[in-house]
């Protein structure tokens, strides 16, 4: 049984596990390459499309869905099995990659750059094509879809509908092997979903490592913070602005605030929750109520809508997102979460340089994004063309995160009762994947391998 990285080897994006157990051939997520590591997007898979009889879809994030398309582009008829929720999410997120894509062709072609070609990957008919493949199951259900090919979902708690894979395979030798797939791991005590479910056994582990070098502030800690920032910003009648991931780090927020203002901590705070692909990702929330925790529940029994306080406004027209730019003591929640597009940007050009101003990071930048360059210090940028000062105040919120630090890592790795014969180390930074897969070796006494990019290991 061969396990091949396609993607997130030594790099946080692109998530693409290929899986040849001898009898069968699957994959384990067909993500976009983002940021400096776009142009892979382009390249061919390193596998035959029309060879793959399953894709396991560990979640909704472009960087593990957004190649879906291209593979079925390129021949690949199987089933795309993913939670329902994963599914609805998929779907808008898709389409806004289209659209985006469809934009950034457009405007290449206008300023007749060359390589043009390398904009768009797939258009919107092409998602709708894609989303008749998907096959959705529950959480913890064992489902035995082949003879040698058995799976369950587990919740990863990361976003809604997120899972762990635990596959049990028949290999060439006609051994039973179990192999377990982290996807992306959530933070306990993440706000709306559950916890990591934990897995008490398994052969082989791939996991994810995103902050597998760091700790995360507690989530109190980060309140204070975020907080004080909105406190200050009324004071001193400045804005401020939250690039937000669509799913899940927006409705958190509106959680957080939602419970602040219930709790009369803030008053008089406006919000513009400026991103009509987060709209729609909330309403998609509102559906599955049943995949929340209890604090979630409770709320949700009291009579409270958790993404609905006053001050908050949805705005949907792009002409009302302009016209913010006139005010002032306001926050702006909008997409995309990296300032790579969407109307963060917008807000940005007209709030960057003034240091009244709050810009308030709350998920992970991969590098070669604008978030990225500002969370680095740049004094300044450039936006559209145009080099502007950084004057605003930067602040970094990691206990809003959505993804395990260490600690969190290895406490998921310490559940495996008994441990697994090896642990693939993916989706961090290179130099985060080297420290915490030493890491793993030297506290954990199991052992640990960060593969390279299309590397093959044997799984025996
Ligand atoms: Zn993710
Ligand atoms: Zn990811």
């Amino acid at each position: 049984m061969e396990l091949q990285f396609c993607g997130a080897a030594k790099t946080v994006t692109g998530s693409c596990h290929y899986l040849d157990t001898d009898k069968h051939k699957i994959l384990i997520d067909c993500g976009m390459f983002q940021g400096l590591d776009r142009n892979k997007n382009f390249g061919s898979f390193p596998f035959n499309p029309t060879d793959i009889e399953y894709v396991f879809l560990t979640h909704a994030h472009i960087d593990h869905c957004g190649r879906l398309p291209v593979l079925i582009k390129n021949g690949f008829r199987g089933k795309i099995i993913s939670t329902r929720a994963t599914r609805d999410l998929v779907r808008i997120l898709l389409k806004d990659s289209a659209k985006i894509q469809k934009e950034d062709l457009r405007r290449c072609l206008g300023q007749k750059r060359s390589n043009c070609e390398r904009e768009a990957l797939y258009t919107e008919e092409e998602v709708d094509d894609t989303m008749q493949y998907f096959v959705t199951y529950p959480y913890g259900d064992s489902v035995k879809l082949e003879d040698g090919l058995e799976f369950r979902m587990r919740d990863a708690g990361h976003i809604l509908g997120s899972a762990i894979f635990e596959l049990w395979l028949v290999n060439g030798s006609d051994r039973l092997r179990k192999v377990v797939f982290s996807g992306d791991l959530g933070q306990p005590g993440q706000r709306i979903i559950k916890d990591p479910d934990m897995i008490r056994e398994a052969d082989y582990v791939v996991i994810e490592s995103t902050y597998g070098n760091r700790l995360h502030k507690s989530k109190d800690e980060t309140m204070l913070e975020f907080m004080t920032v909105i406190k200050r910003a009324l004071e001193e009648n400045g804005n401020v602005l939250i690039p937000s991931f669509a799913v899940e780090r927006s409705q958190e927020i509106l959680y957080e605030l939602n419970l602040f203002v219930e709790n009369k901590l803030i008053e008089g705070l406006n919000v513009y929750f400026d991103s009509p692909l987060a709209q729609k990702a909330t309403e998609i929330f509102t559906r599955y109520a049943e995949l929340y925790d209890e604090d979630a529940r409770r709320l949700i029994e009291t009579g409270d809508n958790i993404f609905e306080f006053e001050g908050l406004e949805y705005v949907a027209d792009f002409s009302d997102s302009r016209r913010l730019s006139a005010r002032k003591g306001i926050m702006i929640i909008a997409g995309s979460g990296m300032c790579t597009g969407g109307r963060i940007v917008y807000h940005l050009q007209n709030n960057i340089t003034d240091p009244r101003n709050h810009l308030v990071f709350a998920g992970y930048q991969v590098h070669g994004t604008l978030g990225r360059k500002i969370i680095d210090g740049a004094k300044s940028v450039r936006i559209r063309g145009q080099e502007y000062d950084v004057g605003i105040q930067t602040h970094t919120l990691g206990g809003l995160s959505a993804h395990s630090d260490k600690n969190d890592l290895e406490y998921w790795l310490r559940g495996f009762g008994h441990s697994p014969r090896k642990v693939f180390v993916v989706h961090g930074d290179e130099e985060v994947i080297d420290f915490f897969s030493d890491h793993i070796e030297r506290n954990l006494e199991i052992e640990a391998y960060a593969p390279e990019l299309n590397e093959i290991v044997e799984l025996d």
